[in-house]
This record gives structure tokens, sequence and C-alpha cells, in this order.
């Protein structure tokens, strides 16, 4: 076995200093995860605590010269309680889109407005919880103020999500064109929303948009900070309405590809806070909140689907059949994104064989790797697929009837704690009445 103890020091030594280096190293040694096996049978995805603490920590301290800026967890990402509690410790608000997220949030103890309720094409009841909960509602459509009148008067405070359109020139894969995207108000019904929401008494506005997702490039995201400081300096103008509340939308970006480099939170900040001086204190939208609701940012790099190669297939391409499949991590299947893999105790070997890295499912889009460049791979030997901390187990499904596997935290001092158990056979049937039959 291959001591990994360089790999965890090197890791340390590059997060400690925030380099924004990828070297996709695993963070626990083979033995450590072998050992995790007796208790917890793979697959399981592990979220490394004590990185994800360390990860957010540097994003709010890049912040700190932003007037109360917070970030809300994208609930999504990770619904997990306790991952949502280890974030609430370091300040960090939730991010919710439907009941079960805002319902998760309340058991967690995280309310009012720590909450941002983030949602489209929402259903009344989700609307009336938040509403009881005190969240800040962030409106994806006009027609949702008359909708929310329905259940009784209107919040004090509201928020309303912009879609540039056409108006935005840079748009990217997964959101793809903002007009071509479902969200938001156009720029003229951001006007007339607020008009329609001073009339009705609202007096705290808030102003939200999120035309990227997965993005890397910091200039990118620095754009749409701008374009968000010029839209509430134009409803200061022309409205002599003062927002309270500026919300950037999740979206920062994940370095899949060992190539790749972490978003640099700093140079982030730096590009923002001088659009802030330049286009927001003149018009006195100094004081302005400013959010962000990351969720893959946040945990993504952190966590990490751990699963056997069970088979080995040699047919018209090589095969290595893993015991995880796509209900544990849609990614790769559904957008082709690539996940990297280390083959644990094999780090050091040469990549001399090229597999496609497969689930059961069957649907032939069930691979984790496409000629993939990996070390000889026997059955039994351990993969660490990584970067699965959000949109990971949380995309998860029943497809075929595959389980959901469990979720563990790993933490500072080497334990571990199981935070979801693995699915069982009864609970997939959980909701079938047999004695019907
Ligand atoms: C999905 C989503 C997020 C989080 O996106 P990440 O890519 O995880 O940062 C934030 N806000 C809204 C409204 C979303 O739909």
């Amino acid at each position: 076995m291959v001591d990994n103890s360089c790999g965890t020091f090197l890791f340390n030594f590059y997060i400690k200093r925030g380099i924004g280096m990828n070297k996709k190293i695993v963070p626990f040694t083979e033995k450590q995860i072998r050992d995790m096996i007796k208790q917890y049978p793979t697959p399981f995805h592990i979220y490394d605590e004590k990185a994800i603490v360390q990860n957010v920590r540097k994003l709010i301290k890049a912040f700190a010269w932003a007037p109360s800026f917070k970030e809300y967890f994208a609930v999504k990402a990770t619904p997990n309680p306790y991952i949502m509690r280890v974030l609430q410790n370091e300040g960090v608000g939730a991010d919710c889109s439907s009941l079960a997220e805002l319902i998760l949030c309340e058991k967690v103890g995280i309310t009012g407005k720590d909450i941002v309720f983030s949602s489209n094409d929402t259903p009344k009841i989700e609307y009336q919880k938040a509403m009881e909960m005190g969240a800040l509602i962030n409106l994806d459509d006009i027609s949702m103020i008359a909708y929310l009148e329905e259940m009784g008067p209107l919040p004090d405070a509201i928020c309303v999500r912009y879609n540039p359109g056409p108006l935005l020139q840079e748009g990217n894969a997964i959101i793809g064109k903002p007009e071509e995207a479902k969200y938001g108000l156009t720029r003229e019904q951001i006007f007339a929303a607020f008009q329609e929401l001073q009339q009705k008494g609202v007096s705290h506005f808030g102003l939200h948009t999120m035309v990227v997702s997965n993005e890397l490039n910091v200039s990118g995201l620095i754009h749409t900070a701008k374009m968000m400081f010029e839209l509430a300096v134009e409803v200061k103008e022309k409205l002599s309405i003062a927002v309270d509340f500026i919300d950037f939308g999740g979206g920062i970006g994940l370095p899949y590809r060992p190539e790749e480099s972490f978003v640099d939170y700093d140079e982030l900040s730096a590009g923002i806070k001088r659009y802030f001086e330049e286009i927001m204190r003149p018009h006195g939208l100094d004081k302005v909140k400013l959010a962000f609701e990351c969720g893959r940012a946040i945990t993504g790099p952190y966590g990490y689907l751990v699963t056997t190669a069970i088979h080995h297939k040699h047919i018209w391409k090589e095969y290595i059949g893993v015991d995880a499949c796509m209900a544990n991590l849609m990614r790769p299947g559904m957008y082709g994104a690539y996940h990297h893999i280390t083959v644990l105790g094999k780090e050091t070997q040469p990549l001399d064989h090229v597999y496609d890295v497969t689930g059961s499912l069957c649907e032939n889009c069930d691979k984790f790797a496409i000629d993939r460049a990996l070390p000889k791979i026997d059955e039994g030997d351990i993969l660490v697929i990584h970067d699965t901390g959000a949109h990971g187990h949380s995309m998860g499904f029943n497809y075929n009837g595959k389980l959901r596997s469990a979720e563990l935290l790993w933490h500072e001092d080497g334990t571990v704690t199981c935070i979801r158990r693995a699915e069982t056979v009864d609970d997939l049937f959980a909701t079938l009445d047999f004695s019907q039959l």
C-alpha cells in the first residue's frame, strides 16, 4: 500500500496557503477508507468537514469589506442537516426552493431572514411555509405578486429575480443563454414589479440574479455583479427606491478537471469591490447587503464518492464495473461531466490502461468515466470519485430499484459520523401496500 501522508501534507500545505491549485488529492489513506468500509460498505459519499469549514471561512473573509455580506448555502446541493449545521455554525444561511428544503432548515434551526426562498413555478403551500418562517422571498415572476397576496399581506421585504436575457452577452453551458432560461423577470418587469410592490406597501427591496453555473471565469462572475449594481442604480434613479439587498445567486464553479483552477475568492471580491465603489457608492447605495447562494463551490470539492471495483469486462472496449451507479452521482451521465477518479493505493502507478468506468443501470449513459487513462484496476480496488460534495448524493434517484448510498462526515480528528444511512429495499418499498395485492 502506498503511504499517502505526503499527499495529505501537500493538500494541507496548499489549502493553508489558499493557492488555487487543484491536485485532486484524496485527504484520507487507503487504510482509513478500508477501516470505514468494514462498518459502512461501499458505495458512500464522504465529506471532509474541516475543508468545508476552511473554504467557507475563506469566502466570508474575502468579502469582509462588504456590508453584512452573507452566504446562503443552496440546500439542494447537499441537503443534509449535519452539513447545514456545520455551515450554520459559520454564520451561513440557506437558499431554499422547495417545501422539503424549508422544513429541513426548520429542523436545523435556520429560520427567518437566514433563509432566502429562491423558487420558481412555486406551489402555494411552499410560499405559505416560506412566509410562515419569515424567509426572504425571491419572486421569479411578476405574476407572483398577486399570487402571494392571495395568501395574506405581502411581507415587508421582497426580492425579485432578474433575467437579463439577450442583454447579457455571455451565457454558459448549464444555464445556457439567459433568454432561453425559464427564470426571473425581464428588465421592464423589474421596474414594474418594484412599483407594484411599493404601491402595495412593501418597503424593503432586493435584487437577485443567477446567470451562470459552474463558472470558473472570475471576470464572468464580476461582470454579473457589475450588471446588478447598474440595475440597482437605475432602480434608484427611476423609482427612487434604494434596494437593501443584492443577491448574486450561486454559480461559482468547481475545477472538476485537474488542469482547471479554483476561483480565487480574493480576486472575485476585489473585482466586485471595485464596481461597488465605482457604481454603488456615488449613488448612496453603499449600505446594500451583498449575498451569494453558492452550493457547489462550498461543499463540492470536499465530497468523495467511494466505490469498489466489482467487475472487469473486456469486449469492444475495456470496462470496469463498480458498485456505485448513476443513482449515486448523476452528473457524468446527465451532463457528460468530468469527475476525477483516484484508485486508492495506486496513486503513483502509471496511467497505462484506458477504461470506461460503469455503474449497473440498464442505461448506457451510466458511466462515471469514458476512455479514462487509469492505473491497472483489479477487482476489489477502491475508486474515489472526486468532487461529489454538491449535486452528488442529492441528485440521486431510484431508477432500476437502485438504492441511494450513505453519507459520512469525516472530522478533523480522523473520526467519521454517518450523517445519513444507506437506503434499504424497505425504504424503496415504503410507499407500496402489498397487502392490497
Ligand atoms: C442551484 C441554485 C443555486 C446554487 O447553485 P451552485 O451551482 O450550487 O452554486 C443558487 N441559487 C439558485 C436560485 C439555484 O437555483
